[in-house]
Protein backbone atom coordinates (compact mmCIF):
# COMPACT_ATOMS: atom_id res chain seq x y z
CA UNK A 1 0.00 0.00 0.00
CA UNK A 2 1.39 3.34 -1.29
CA UNK A 3 1.67 5.67 1.75
CA UNK A 4 -0.46 7.82 0.00
CA UNK A 5 -3.48 5.51 0.03
CA UNK A 6 -2.43 4.77 3.52
CA UNK A 7 -2.62 8.81 4.76
CA UNK A 8 -6.65 8.74 3.30
CA UNK A 9 -7.40 6.84 6.17
CA UNK A 10 -7.94 6.89 9.87
CA UNK A 11 -8.09 4.29 12.33
CA UNK A 12 -10.26 3.91 15.13
CA UNK A 13 -9.53 1.12 17.89
CA UNK A 14 -11.33 0.19 21.44
CA UNK A 15 -9.64 -1.97 23.54
CA UNK A 16 -10.87 -4.86 26.14
CA UNK A 17 -8.96 -5.59 28.59
CA UNK A 18 -9.40 -9.10 30.60
CA UNK A 19 -7.16 -9.04 33.87
CA UNK A 20 -6.88 -11.85 36.52
CA UNK A 21 -7.27 -10.77 39.78
CA UNK A 22 -4.91 -11.52 42.42
CA UNK A 23 -6.97 -12.89 44.76
CA UNK A 24 -6.45 -16.49 47.06
CA UNK A 25 -9.72 -18.12 46.11
CA UNK A 26 -11.84 -18.05 42.90
CA UNK A 27 -15.09 -15.49 42.47
CA UNK A 28 -17.57 -17.50 43.72
CA UNK A 29 -16.02 -19.72 45.08
CA UNK A 30 -13.53 -21.16 48.04
CA UNK A 31 -11.26 -23.32 44.96
CA UNK A 32 -7.63 -21.67 45.05
CA UNK A 33 -7.07 -19.65 42.49
CA UNK A 34 -3.22 -20.13 41.06
CA UNK A 35 -1.46 -20.59 37.75
CA UNK A 36 0.49 -23.45 36.70
CA UNK A 37 -1.42 -26.02 39.38
CA UNK A 38 -1.44 -30.13 38.25
CA UNK A 39 -4.65 -29.10 35.72
CA UNK A 40 -7.92 -29.70 37.36
CA UNK A 41 -6.84 -30.03 41.27
CA UNK A 42 -8.55 -26.75 42.07
CA UNK A 43 -11.84 -27.97 41.05
CA UNK A 44 -14.83 -27.86 43.49
CA UNK A 45 -18.49 -29.06 42.46
CA UNK A 46 -19.27 -25.18 42.73
CA UNK A 47 -16.51 -24.74 39.91
CA UNK A 48 -17.41 -27.82 38.20
CA UNK A 49 -20.85 -26.69 37.90
CA UNK A 50 -22.50 -29.27 39.52
CA UNK A 51 -26.59 -29.04 39.84
CA UNK A 52 -27.51 -27.42 43.19
CA UNK A 53 -24.37 -25.80 44.33
CA UNK A 54 -24.29 -22.35 44.84
CA UNK A 55 -21.62 -19.64 44.23
CA UNK A 56 -20.98 -17.14 46.85
CA UNK A 57 -19.75 -13.80 46.20
CA UNK A 58 -15.72 -13.12 46.68
CA UNK A 59 -15.33 -9.68 48.50
CA UNK A 60 -12.03 -9.14 47.66
CA UNK A 61 -12.61 -8.77 43.90
CA UNK A 62 -15.01 -6.12 44.79
CA UNK A 63 -12.50 -4.40 46.67
CA UNK A 64 -10.04 -4.57 43.82
CA UNK A 65 -12.49 -3.54 41.50
CA UNK A 66 -13.34 -0.22 42.96
CA UNK A 67 -9.26 0.28 43.38
CA UNK A 68 -8.88 -0.03 39.90
CA UNK A 69 -12.26 1.75 39.26
CA UNK A 70 -10.84 4.77 41.75
CA UNK A 71 -7.35 4.82 39.87
CA UNK A 72 -8.84 5.69 36.74
CA UNK A 73 -11.21 7.83 37.89
CA UNK A 74 -14.58 6.07 37.51
CA UNK A 75 -17.70 6.39 38.55
CA UNK A 76 -18.07 3.48 41.54
CA UNK A 77 -21.89 2.40 41.34
CA UNK A 78 -23.64 1.86 44.43
CA UNK A 79 -25.63 -0.98 43.05
CA UNK A 80 -25.14 -3.54 40.92
CA UNK A 81 -26.30 -7.21 39.70
CA UNK A 82 -24.65 -9.72 38.29
CA UNK A 83 -26.04 -11.53 35.05
CA UNK A 84 -25.74 -14.70 33.14
CA UNK A 85 -24.17 -14.93 30.41
CA UNK A 86 -25.19 -18.46 28.60
CA UNK A 87 -23.15 -20.48 26.18
CA UNK A 88 -22.05 -23.86 25.76
CA UNK A 89 -18.77 -24.72 26.09
CA UNK A 90 -16.49 -27.51 26.84
CA UNK A 91 -14.17 -25.50 29.32
CA UNK A 92 -17.13 -23.87 30.67
CA UNK A 93 -19.22 -26.19 32.68
CA UNK A 94 -22.32 -24.44 34.18
CA UNK A 95 -22.96 -23.43 30.32
CA UNK A 96 -23.10 -19.63 31.17
CA UNK A 97 -20.71 -17.16 32.48
CA UNK A 98 -21.45 -15.20 35.70
CA UNK A 99 -20.68 -11.37 34.63
CA UNK A 100 -22.07 -7.78 35.04
CA UNK A 101 -24.18 -6.70 31.42
CA UNK A 102 -26.19 -3.52 32.33
CA UNK A 103 -24.64 -2.93 35.93
CA UNK A 104 -20.72 -2.64 35.83
CA UNK A 105 -19.23 -2.05 39.16
CA UNK A 106 -17.52 1.42 37.64
CA UNK A 107 -18.75 3.63 34.68
CA UNK A 108 -17.00 6.22 32.78
CA UNK A 109 -13.21 6.91 33.78
CA UNK A 110 -9.76 7.43 32.06
CA UNK A 111 -6.59 6.48 31.51
CA UNK A 112 -3.99 8.85 30.05
CA UNK A 113 -1.46 7.86 27.04
CA UNK A 114 1.23 9.94 24.91
CA UNK A 115 0.27 9.74 21.63
CA UNK A 116 2.69 9.76 18.24
CA UNK A 117 3.89 13.28 19.21
CA UNK A 118 4.45 12.55 22.82
CA UNK A 119 1.74 14.52 24.47
CA UNK A 120 -0.98 13.77 26.54
CA UNK A 121 -3.94 12.07 25.45
CA UNK A 122 -6.84 10.94 27.52
CA UNK A 123 -8.50 7.41 26.74
CA UNK A 124 -11.67 7.32 28.15
CA UNK A 125 -13.21 3.90 29.50
CA UNK A 126 -16.38 3.28 29.32
CA UNK A 127 -17.07 0.62 31.91
CA UNK A 128 -15.26 -1.91 33.90
CA UNK A 129 -17.20 -4.93 35.01
CA UNK A 130 -16.87 -8.45 37.44
CA UNK A 131 -16.52 -11.64 35.91
CA UNK A 132 -15.19 -15.12 35.90
CA UNK A 133 -13.01 -16.98 33.67
CA UNK A 134 -13.70 -19.96 31.69
CA UNK A 135 -11.55 -23.22 31.97
CA UNK A 136 -8.30 -23.60 29.39
CA UNK A 137 -8.95 -25.84 26.26
CA UNK A 138 -5.60 -27.34 25.50
CA UNK A 139 -5.52 -28.12 21.81
CA UNK A 140 -1.54 -28.71 21.11
CA UNK A 141 -0.89 -31.34 24.04
CA UNK A 142 -2.90 -34.28 22.10
CA UNK A 143 -2.87 -35.04 18.55
CA UNK A 144 -6.20 -36.44 18.42
CA UNK A 145 -8.50 -34.49 21.30
CA UNK A 146 -8.33 -31.44 23.16
CA UNK A 147 -7.75 -31.29 26.67
CA UNK A 148 -9.67 -28.77 29.36
CA UNK A 149 -8.36 -27.72 32.28
CA UNK A 150 -10.64 -26.58 34.77
CA UNK A 151 -8.36 -25.18 37.27
CA UNK A 152 -8.77 -21.49 35.21
CA UNK A 153 -12.85 -21.94 35.33
CA UNK A 154 -14.00 -19.40 37.74
CA UNK A 155 -10.80 -16.96 38.54
CA UNK A 156 -12.14 -13.30 39.04
CA UNK A 157 -11.75 -11.54 36.19
CA UNK A 158 -12.22 -7.27 35.93
CA UNK A 159 -12.68 -6.41 32.03
CA UNK A 160 -11.56 -3.16 31.44
CA UNK A 161 -13.59 -1.62 28.29
CA UNK A 162 -12.36 1.50 26.56
CA UNK A 163 -14.02 4.03 24.29
CA UNK A 164 -12.76 3.97 20.58
CA UNK A 165 -10.69 6.77 21.45
CA UNK A 166 -7.39 5.01 19.96
CA UNK A 167 -6.31 6.66 16.74
CA UNK A 168 -3.25 4.04 15.97
CA UNK A 169 -1.32 0.54 17.14
CA UNK A 170 1.00 2.73 18.58
CA UNK A 171 -1.21 4.26 20.76
CA UNK A 172 -2.58 0.59 21.91
CA UNK A 173 0.61 0.08 22.70
CA UNK A 174 1.12 2.72 25.30
CA UNK A 175 -2.73 2.36 26.62
CA UNK A 176 -2.06 -1.99 27.31
CA UNK A 177 0.95 -0.46 28.67
CA UNK A 178 -0.74 1.91 30.82
CA UNK A 179 -3.45 -0.64 32.14
CA UNK A 180 -0.85 -3.22 32.66
CA UNK A 181 1.34 -0.91 34.89
CA UNK A 182 -2.00 0.58 36.94
CA UNK A 183 -2.94 -2.87 37.80
CA UNK A 184 0.54 -3.95 38.88
CA UNK A 185 0.53 -0.65 40.68
CA UNK A 186 -2.46 -1.67 43.05
CA UNK A 187 -1.05 -5.49 43.16
CA UNK A 188 -4.69 -6.68 41.68
CA UNK A 189 -3.27 -8.36 38.86
CA UNK A 190 0.50 -10.16 37.72
CA UNK A 191 -0.29 -7.98 34.30
CA UNK A 192 1.92 -11.39 33.07
CA UNK A 193 0.41 -11.80 28.98
CA UNK A 194 2.28 -15.13 28.36
CA UNK A 195 0.64 -16.39 31.12
CA UNK A 196 -2.16 -14.90 29.89
CA UNK A 197 -3.59 -13.16 33.05
CA UNK A 198 -3.86 -9.94 31.23
CA UNK A 199 -5.57 -10.07 27.80
CA UNK A 200 -6.49 -7.61 25.51
CA UNK A 201 -8.90 -8.03 22.39
CA UNK A 202 -8.61 -4.99 20.11
CA UNK A 203 -11.68 -3.44 17.80
CA UNK A 204 -10.30 -1.85 15.06
CA UNK A 205 -11.82 0.22 12.38
CA UNK A 206 -10.94 2.22 9.63
CA UNK A 207 -12.68 5.13 8.20
CA UNK A 208 -11.68 8.14 5.64
CA UNK A 209 -10.09 11.08 7.50
CA UNK A 210 -13.20 13.12 6.38
CA UNK A 211 -15.68 10.93 7.18
CA UNK A 212 -18.85 11.51 9.91
CA UNK A 213 -18.88 8.12 10.93
CA UNK A 214 -16.96 5.31 12.35
CA UNK A 215 -16.38 2.55 9.93
CA UNK A 216 -17.54 -1.53 10.45
CA UNK A 217 -14.98 -2.67 13.49
CA UNK A 218 -13.56 -6.04 13.73
CA UNK A 219 -12.74 -7.83 16.60
CA UNK A 220 -9.13 -9.11 16.75
CA UNK A 221 -8.53 -12.31 19.52
CA UNK A 222 -5.16 -13.84 20.90
CA UNK A 223 -2.74 -11.73 20.81
CA UNK A 224 -0.04 -12.67 23.90
CA UNK A 225 1.96 -9.83 24.19
CA UNK A 226 1.83 -5.86 24.12
CA UNK A 227 4.04 -5.71 20.95
CA UNK A 228 1.73 -8.32 19.50
CA UNK A 229 -1.40 -5.84 20.29
CA UNK A 230 0.44 -3.54 17.87
CA UNK A 231 1.34 -5.87 15.04
CA UNK A 232 -1.69 -7.36 15.28
CA UNK A 233 -3.69 -4.01 14.53
CA UNK A 234 -1.20 -2.86 12.38
CA UNK A 235 -1.90 -5.76 10.25
CA UNK A 236 -5.71 -5.55 10.35
CA UNK A 237 -5.60 -1.55 9.49
CA UNK A 238 -3.84 -2.31 6.52
CA UNK A 239 -5.58 -5.47 5.33
CA UNK A 240 -9.14 -3.04 6.02
CA UNK A 241 -7.50 -0.16 3.77
CA UNK A 242 -6.77 -2.61 1.31
CA UNK A 243 -9.87 -4.00 1.44
CA UNK A 244 -11.98 -0.63 1.63
CA UNK A 245 -9.79 0.19 -1.72
CA UNK A 246 -10.54 -2.76 -3.73
CA UNK A 247 -13.96 -2.48 -3.19
CA UNK A 248 -14.36 -5.52 -0.98
CA UNK A 249 -16.98 -5.15 2.10
CA UNK A 250 -15.66 -5.62 5.40
CA UNK A 251 -17.83 -7.60 7.23
CA UNK A 252 -18.49 -7.61 11.23
CA UNK A 253 -16.41 -10.34 12.55
CA UNK A 254 -13.89 -11.86 14.80
CA UNK A 255 -10.18 -12.56 13.82
CA UNK A 256 -7.52 -14.37 15.46
CA UNK A 257 -3.70 -13.23 15.65
CA UNK A 258 -1.57 -15.71 14.20
CA UNK A 259 1.82 -14.52 16.07
CA UNK A 260 4.09 -16.81 13.73
CA UNK A 261 2.74 -15.78 10.51
CA UNK A 262 2.32 -11.86 11.78
CA UNK A 263 -1.50 -12.07 10.71
CA UNK A 264 -5.38 -12.16 11.57
CA UNK A 265 -7.58 -14.77 10.48
CA UNK A 266 -11.05 -14.38 10.73
CA UNK A 267 -12.79 -17.31 13.57
CA UNK A 268 -16.43 -16.35 12.96
CA UNK A 269 -18.69 -13.20 11.76
CA UNK A 270 -21.95 -11.39 13.08
CA UNK A 271 -24.24 -13.34 11.82
CA UNK A 272 -22.85 -16.54 13.31
CA UNK A 273 -22.61 -14.53 16.33
CA UNK A 274 -23.99 -16.06 19.87
CA UNK A 275 -27.28 -14.46 21.46
CA UNK A 276 -26.03 -15.01 24.96
CA UNK A 277 -29.52 -14.60 26.20
CA UNK A 278 -28.30 -12.38 29.43
CA UNK A 279 -30.40 -12.20 32.30
CA UNK A 280 -29.92 -12.04 36.13
CA UNK A 281 -27.52 -14.30 38.24
CA UNK A 282 -30.50 -15.45 40.63
CA UNK A 283 -28.21 -17.27 42.69
CA UNK A 284 -26.40 -14.25 43.80
CA UNK A 285 -27.71 -10.90 45.62
CA UNK A 286 -27.65 -7.41 43.90
CA UNK A 287 -24.62 -5.70 45.84
CA UNK A 288 -24.85 -2.49 47.42
CA UNK A 289 -21.31 -0.75 48.26
CA UNK A 290 -21.23 1.91 50.58
CA UNK A 291 -19.47 5.25 50.63
CA UNK A 292 -17.32 4.04 53.39
CA UNK A 293 -16.32 1.32 51.51
CA UNK A 294 -15.05 3.43 48.90
CA UNK A 295 -13.21 5.49 51.27
CA UNK A 296 -11.71 2.88 53.43
CA UNK A 297 -10.22 1.28 49.72
CA UNK A 298 -9.00 5.12 48.89
CA UNK A 299 -7.81 5.79 52.05
CA UNK A 300 -5.26 2.37 51.12
CA UNK A 301 -4.48 3.41 47.54
CA UNK A 302 -0.54 3.14 46.72
CA UNK A 303 1.05 5.98 45.11
CA UNK A 304 -0.24 6.08 41.63
CA UNK A 305 1.72 5.79 38.50
CA UNK A 306 0.61 9.09 36.80
CA UNK A 307 0.33 11.04 39.92
CA UNK A 308 4.12 10.05 40.41
CA UNK A 309 5.18 10.78 37.04
CA UNK A 310 3.20 14.44 37.13
CA UNK A 311 5.23 15.06 40.59
CA UNK A 312 8.61 14.14 38.90
CA UNK A 313 7.86 16.09 35.65
CA UNK A 314 6.28 19.54 37.37
CA UNK A 315 7.35 19.75 40.69
CA UNK A 316 11.42 18.02 40.45
CA UNK A 317 11.69 19.14 37.28
CA UNK A 318 12.78 15.70 35.81
CA UNK A 319 12.48 15.08 32.10
CA UNK A 320 9.86 13.14 30.95
CA UNK A 321 12.11 10.64 29.84
CA UNK A 322 13.42 9.98 33.14
CA UNK A 323 9.84 10.33 35.25
CA UNK A 324 8.55 7.57 32.62
CA UNK A 325 11.97 5.27 33.49
CA UNK A 326 11.54 5.84 37.02
CA UNK A 327 7.60 5.42 37.09
CA UNK A 328 7.97 2.14 34.94
CA UNK A 329 7.61 -0.54 38.38
CA UNK A 330 5.63 0.46 41.73
CA UNK A 331 9.05 -0.70 43.70
CA UNK A 332 11.59 1.37 41.82
CA UNK A 333 9.33 4.80 42.46
CA UNK A 334 9.01 3.93 45.73
CA UNK A 335 12.84 3.16 46.43
CA UNK A 336 13.49 6.27 44.16
CA UNK A 337 10.76 8.14 46.86
CA UNK A 338 12.67 7.34 49.94
CA UNK A 339 15.88 8.44 47.99
CA UNK A 340 14.46 11.98 47.69
CA UNK A 341 13.33 12.45 51.63
CA UNK A 342 17.11 12.24 52.09
CA UNK A 343 18.42 14.80 48.99
CA UNK A 344 17.27 17.40 46.96
CA UNK A 345 19.13 16.67 44.44
CA UNK A 346 16.67 15.36 42.81
CA UNK A 347 18.62 14.89 39.51
CA UNK A 348 21.26 13.00 40.60
CA UNK A 349 19.16 10.52 42.26
CA UNK A 350 17.04 9.76 39.60
CA UNK A 351 20.77 9.32 37.95
CA UNK A 352 21.87 6.41 40.30
CA UNK A 353 18.49 4.77 40.83
CA UNK A 354 18.12 4.14 37.16
CA UNK A 355 21.79 4.06 36.35
CA UNK A 356 23.71 1.73 38.69
CA UNK A 357 20.97 0.51 41.20
CA UNK A 358 18.94 -0.85 37.75
CA UNK A 359 21.94 -2.03 36.33
CA UNK A 360 22.87 -3.82 39.40
CA UNK A 361 19.31 -5.68 40.03
CA UNK A 362 18.72 -6.28 36.20
CA UNK A 363 22.81 -7.82 35.93
CA UNK A 364 21.87 -9.82 38.86
CA UNK A 365 18.28 -10.64 37.63
CA UNK A 366 16.93 -9.38 41.84
CA UNK A 367 13.98 -7.22 42.79
CA UNK A 368 14.66 -4.16 44.42
CA UNK A 369 13.10 -5.78 47.63
CA UNK A 370 16.32 -7.65 47.92
CA UNK A 371 18.65 -4.87 47.38
CA UNK A 372 21.28 -4.59 50.06
CA UNK A 373 22.23 -0.48 49.67
CA UNK A 374 19.45 1.57 51.85
CA UNK A 375 17.53 4.64 49.65
CA UNK A 376 19.26 6.75 52.29
CA UNK A 377 22.59 5.61 51.63
CA UNK A 378 22.34 6.68 48.04
CA UNK A 379 21.67 10.46 49.34
CA UNK A 380 24.63 10.00 51.30
CA UNK A 381 26.93 9.21 48.05
CA UNK A 382 25.39 11.80 46.75
CA UNK A 383 25.84 14.35 49.14
CA UNK A 384 29.48 13.42 49.28
CA UNK A 385 29.89 14.13 45.18
CA UNK A 386 27.93 17.39 45.81
CA UNK A 387 30.26 18.54 48.59
CA UNK A 388 33.13 17.42 46.35
CA UNK A 389 35.11 14.98 48.30
CA UNK A 390 34.55 12.01 45.93
CA UNK A 391 34.20 12.73 42.26
CA UNK A 392 31.61 11.09 40.58
CA UNK A 393 33.36 8.43 39.17
CA UNK A 394 34.85 7.28 42.05
CA UNK A 395 31.94 6.85 44.17
CA UNK A 396 30.35 5.04 41.28
CA UNK A 397 33.54 2.98 40.14
CA UNK A 398 34.60 2.39 43.88
CA UNK A 399 32.57 2.75 46.57
CA UNK A 400 29.36 1.99 45.17
CA UNK A 401 30.72 -1.94 44.64
CA UNK A 402 31.98 -1.79 48.20
CA UNK A 403 28.83 -0.12 49.55
CA UNK A 404 27.39 -3.65 47.72
CA UNK A 405 29.77 -6.35 49.92
CA UNK A 406 29.57 -3.72 53.50
CA UNK A 407 25.76 -1.79 53.24
CA UNK A 408 26.84 -1.17 56.79
CA UNK A 409 29.42 1.39 56.56
CA UNK A 410 28.75 4.71 55.07
CA UNK A 411 29.79 6.15 52.16
CA UNK A 412 32.01 8.63 53.94
CA UNK A 413 33.72 6.17 55.80
CA UNK A 414 34.26 3.85 52.82
CA UNK A 415 35.78 6.59 50.71
CA UNK A 416 38.20 7.34 53.64
CA UNK A 417 39.24 3.89 54.63
CA UNK A 418 39.84 3.40 50.98
CA UNK A 419 41.58 6.79 50.86
CA UNK A 420 39.61 7.41 48.43
CA UNK A 421 38.90 11.61 49.57
CA UNK A 422 39.75 14.13 46.97
CA UNK A 423 41.63 16.61 47.30
CA UNK A 424 40.01 20.08 46.68
CA UNK A 425 41.40 22.58 49.15
CA UNK A 426 43.07 25.37 47.19
CA UNK A 427 46.40 24.98 48.58
CA UNK A 428 47.15 21.44 47.74
CA UNK A 429 45.63 21.81 44.57
CA UNK A 430 48.34 24.80 43.73
CA UNK A 431 50.85 22.86 44.87
CA UNK A 432 50.36 19.85 41.86
CA UNK A 433 49.95 23.17 39.38
CA UNK A 434 53.02 24.80 40.42
CA UNK A 435 54.96 21.00 39.92
CA UNK A 436 53.19 20.72 36.56
CA UNK A 437 53.71 24.36 35.53
CA UNK A 438 57.73 23.34 36.31
CA UNK A 439 58.14 20.23 34.41
CA UNK A 440 56.91 21.26 31.35
CA UNK A 441 58.20 24.56 30.25
CA UNK A 442 57.42 23.83 26.78
CA UNK A 443 54.09 23.32 26.56
CA UNK A 444 53.86 26.10 29.16
CA UNK A 445 54.93 28.46 26.08
CA UNK A 446 52.89 27.27 23.60
CA UNK A 447 50.23 27.56 25.54
CA UNK A 448 51.22 31.11 26.05
CA UNK A 449 50.84 31.46 22.25
CA UNK A 450 47.52 30.74 22.35
CA UNK A 451 47.31 26.57 21.97
CA UNK A 452 44.74 26.97 24.83
CA UNK A 453 43.42 23.21 24.54
CA UNK A 454 46.56 22.39 26.12
CA UNK A 455 45.11 22.64 29.78
CA UNK A 456 43.95 18.99 28.82
CA UNK A 457 47.72 18.03 28.90
CA UNK A 458 48.15 19.86 32.44
CA UNK A 459 44.80 18.46 33.65
CA UNK A 460 46.20 14.21 32.88
CA UNK A 461 49.24 15.57 34.47
CA UNK A 462 47.88 17.18 37.54
CA UNK A 463 45.64 13.60 38.16
CA UNK A 464 48.39 11.63 37.16
CA UNK A 465 50.54 13.34 39.79
CA UNK A 466 47.73 13.34 42.48
CA UNK A 467 47.20 9.94 42.05
CA UNK A 468 43.31 10.96 40.76
CA UNK A 469 42.50 12.22 43.99
CA UNK A 470 42.37 16.21 42.92
CA UNK A 471 38.82 17.56 42.35
CA UNK A 472 38.90 17.96 38.39
CA UNK A 473 36.44 20.92 38.83
CA UNK A 474 38.35 22.32 41.23
CA UNK A 475 41.52 21.93 39.57
CA UNK A 476 41.01 22.77 35.74
CA UNK A 477 38.93 26.08 37.05
CA UNK A 478 42.54 26.66 39.05
CA UNK A 479 44.87 25.79 36.39
CA UNK A 480 43.11 27.96 34.07
CA UNK A 481 43.64 30.68 36.17
CA UNK A 482 47.18 29.93 37.00
CA UNK A 483 48.35 29.70 33.38
CA UNK A 484 46.48 32.46 32.24
CA UNK A 485 47.96 35.02 34.70
CA UNK A 486 51.75 33.60 33.56
P1 LIG B 1 -20.23 -4.74 20.93
O1 LIG B 1 -21.67 -4.43 21.11
O2 LIG B 1 -19.89 -5.36 19.63
O3 LIG B 1 -19.63 -5.43 22.11
P2 LIG B 1 -19.39 -2.18 21.93
O4 LIG B 1 -20.05 -0.96 21.47
O5 LIG B 1 -19.79 -2.72 23.26
O6 LIG B 1 -19.53 -3.30 20.83
O7 LIG B 1 -17.84 -1.93 21.93
C1 LIG B 1 -16.93 -2.92 22.21
C2 LIG B 1 -15.56 -2.32 22.02
O8 LIG B 1 -15.38 -1.93 20.67
C3 LIG B 1 -15.30 -1.07 22.84
O9 LIG B 1 -13.96 -1.12 23.33
C4 LIG B 1 -15.47 0.06 21.84
O10 LIG B 1 -14.62 1.16 22.17
C5 LIG B 1 -14.99 -0.57 20.57
N1 LIG B 1 -15.61 -0.02 19.35
C6 LIG B 1 -16.91 0.26 19.16
N2 LIG B 1 -17.10 0.71 17.92
C7 LIG B 1 -15.90 0.72 17.29
C8 LIG B 1 -15.44 1.07 15.97
N3 LIG B 1 -16.26 1.48 15.03
N4 LIG B 1 -14.12 0.92 15.72
C9 LIG B 1 -13.28 0.48 16.65
N5 LIG B 1 -13.65 0.14 17.88
C10 LIG B 1 -14.94 0.24 18.22
MG1 LIG C 1 -20.23 -4.78 24.19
Amino acid sequence: MTPEIRSKYQAVIGLEVHAQMLTKTKAYSSDINEFGATPNTNVSVVTLGHPGTLPKMNKKTVEYAIKLGLACGSDIAEQQNFDRKNYFYPDLPKGYQITQDKTPICQNGSVFIKDADGNDKEIKITRIHMEEDAGKSIHDVDVYDTLVDLNRAGVPLLEIVSEPDIRSSEEAYNYVTEVRKLVRYLDICDGNMEESSLRCDANVSVMLKDAKEFGTKVEVKNMNSIRNVQKAIEFEITRQIEAIENGEPLTQETRSFDALKGITISMRTKEAAMDYRYFPEPDLLPIRIKQEQIEAVRKKMPPLPRELYLKYTNELKLSEYDAFNLTDTKDIALYYEEVIKHTKNYKAAANWVMGDVKSYLNQNGLEIESFPIKPATIADLIAIIESGKVSSTVASQKIFPELLKNSSSTPLELAESMNLIQESDEDSILTYIEDVIRQHPDEVGRYKDGEKQLVGFFMGQLMKASKGKADPKAANQLMRQTLDKL
